[in-house]
């Protein structure tokens, strides 16, 4: 069997991904393409924890939103990724992998609370764990739940799921001559405020030694081969 580069990582999919060609809401082609990735990698016994975003749902739901305050709009944020995550463990289970669903806000009749010891359970019983309702707090971001979660379940990496095939020193859609990184550093990131993840989630992987790898997750495949170990997309790494 091909032996894989990691064992255990967290997978951070974007929610505005989720949308495919649609303006908001979730699309089938997407997420099952996800689904399938998903159980590609676990087939290889890879244990698999996910953060998914919001951002599908809750742009949708922007117009409505306008004058919303700031903690509202916060918590329909995280109400969204939930949603996420429910659709995402539907394809996934349909595929026949197990999965669980833990939300950091608590709604025990369609989730579990997040038990850090059982979410480790889970990984090491073969479940794929998803992690909903971002930090559970109001001014966060899924992208700071997911370096969190991966720090919480010592999973060797973050693999950031994008549109884009990795860190550009410049906007690529903007600039053509924009320069991809294969490898860069935290504190680069920082400094050059790049666009990767926010500022928080950043800092946080960056105590806590944990690589982050940026990757075109559109593309199918991308997940297994980010998963070999090879070379596509660009890792933040240690300075
Ligand atoms: N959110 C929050 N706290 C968290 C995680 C998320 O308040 O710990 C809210 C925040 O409003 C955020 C929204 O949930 O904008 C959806 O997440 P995000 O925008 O990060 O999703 P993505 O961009 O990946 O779709």
């Amino acid at each position: 069997m091909e032996k894989p580069f990691y064992k255990r990582v967290l997978l951070k999919l974007s929610g505005e991904a989720l949308m495919g060609d649609q303006e908001f809401g979730i699309s089938s082609d997407v997420i099952n393409s996800y689904a399938k990735q998903i159980k590609e990698i676990v087939d290889l016994g890879v244990e698999v924890s996910i953060v998914i975003g919001g951002g599908n749902i809750f742009r949708g739901i922007s117009g409505a939103t306008q004058g919303v305050d700031r903690v509202t709009g916060d918590h329909m944020g995280m109400l969204a990724t939930v949603i996420n995550s429910l659709a995402l463990q539907n394809a996934i289970e349909k595929l026949g992998v197990p999965t669980r669903v833990q939300t950091a806000i608590e709604m025990p009749k369609i989730a579990e609370p997040f038990i850090k010891r059982k979410a480790q359970r889970h990984l090491e019983k073969g479940r794929v764990v998803i992690f909903g309702a971002g930090t559970g707090n109001p001014y966060f971001t899924t992208d700071t739940a997911a370096a969190l979660r991966a720090i919480e379940m010592n999973t060797e990496a973050v693999l950031k799921a994008t549109k884009v095939d990795g860190i550009y020193d410049k906007d690529p859609v903007k600039y053509a001559d924009a320069v991809k990184y294969n490898v860069v550093t935290y504190t680069e990131v920082l400094n050059k405020d790049l666009k990767v993840m926010d500022a928080t989630a950043i800092s946080l992987c960056r105590e806590n030694k944990l690589p982050i790898v940026v990757f075109n997750s559109l593309e199918e495949g991308n997940i297994k081969k980010v998963i070999m170990g090879e070379k596509i997309g660009t890792v933040v790494v240690t300075d």
